[in-house]
């Protein structure tokens, strides 16, 4: 497995407790989200009411979860978390509504992998708080109408244009994450550093944070690595040095790249000139889900110009040549 997917690991989500941001004020970068949570937290606190409901939307690892989280903190209500995939039926997402208290965040992940039927339950929920939903079955089937206390759902998705229309048309507010900058990732290791009571100095929250391609689940798990790496070759502090002899040992490049992006932009400048390659031929030629190479591979690098998505497939940029020292062909 990667090191450097930016999907969680099982096991993960507990270490991770320990350093996921709890308050808005410890949310690191993302200044507009912030900023524009901060003011709509405030208001719906003055007025009494609960927040709208909110979708986030970002690739894996930047911090949707962590962002639900803080709402309901922030709010002071509870948060109940499920995601799209594990709400099979109608009453999956019924027995959940009715166990809500006023106020609460009723989170659910992987939005846009909820089935038809749910999601049409889901639709009168959150436009009055009405539960509509039909029990039994056959001639002795009827409907029920429930009236449920007023809550805000957040939804997580890795990108907005897999919604339908009519689930994204009900949200209030909608955030989009972005790759965070190597200063904020230095202070998100720097801070993950002191909790977990790692000692560490500046250059080598940079190292780390410079090759965690833009994700702080990435960042917090190489972290975890390093301190490995300088507790058995080192003296257990990180340093610059001890940052990047560990970080080679794990294959991550200078550039946070790995095997799996060197081989998929390799694929695209060998197999396909270039490109434009559709992203169904691109899956076959390097053998992985389309999905993967579209929520977990490309995003960053289109960001960091690598690539780019055209109306005709995908491209490398002169970039991409110049990581591998390959000339570009003649345009
Ligand atoms: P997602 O739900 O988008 O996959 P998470 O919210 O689970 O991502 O974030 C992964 C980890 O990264 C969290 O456990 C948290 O420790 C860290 N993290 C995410 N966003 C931030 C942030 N803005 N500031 C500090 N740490 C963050």
């Amino acid at each position: 497995e990667r090191i450097i997917s930016p999907q969680a690991r099982v096991q993960e989500e507990v270490v991770d407790r320990a350093v996921r941001p709890k308050a808005l004020a410890d949310y690191v970068g993302q200044p507009v989200v912030r900023e524009q949570m901060e003011i709509f937290i405030g208001a719906a606190k003055k007025r009494g009411e609960a927040l709208d409901h909110t979708l986030v939307f970002g690739p894996p690892g930047l911090g949707k979860t962590t962002l639900a989280n803080i709402i309901a903190n922030e709010m002071q209500v509870d948060l109940k978390t499920t995601s799209g995939p594990v709400l099979e039926k109608a009453g999956d997402l019924a027995a959940l509504m009715t166990n809500l208290e006023p106020g609460d965040v009723l989170f659910i992940d992987e939005i846009h992998r909820l089935s038809p039927m749910v999601e049409e339950v889901l639709y009168p929920a959150m436009e009055d708080y009405q539960l509509d939903i039909m029990i039994g079955e056959g001639p002795a089937a009827r409907s029920i109408k429930l009236d449920l206390p007023p809550f805000t759902l957040v939804g997580a998705t890795t990108r907005a244009g897999l919604l339908t229309s009519p689930l994204r048309d009900r949200f209030g507010i909608v955030q989009r994450l972005e790759f965070y900058s190597v200063e904020d990732l230095s202070s998100i290791v720097a801070r993950s550093a002191r909790l977990m009571g790692i000692e560490m100095d500046s250059e080598g929250a940079h190292e780390v944070a410079r090759r965690s391609r833009g994700t702080p689940r990435i960042a917090n798990r190489l972290l975890r690595r390093v301190r490995d790496y300088a507790e058995v070759r080192g003296d257990g502090r990180v340093s610059k040095d001890m940052a990047d002899k560990a970080l080679n040992m794990l294959n991550v490049d200078h550039h946070g790249f790995d095997h799996m992006d060197r081989r998929l932009l390799l694929t695209m400048i060998e197999k396909f000139t270039g490109g434009p390659v559709g992203v169904d031929n691109l899956a076959a030629a390097i053998s992985e889900e389309r999905d993967t190479i579209e929520d977990v591979l490309e995003p960053y690098l289109i960001q960091q110009g690598y690539m780019v998505r055209t109306p005709r497939g995908r491209m490398v940029t002169d970039l991409a040549y110049k990581h591998f020292s390959i000339a570009p062909p003649e345009r």
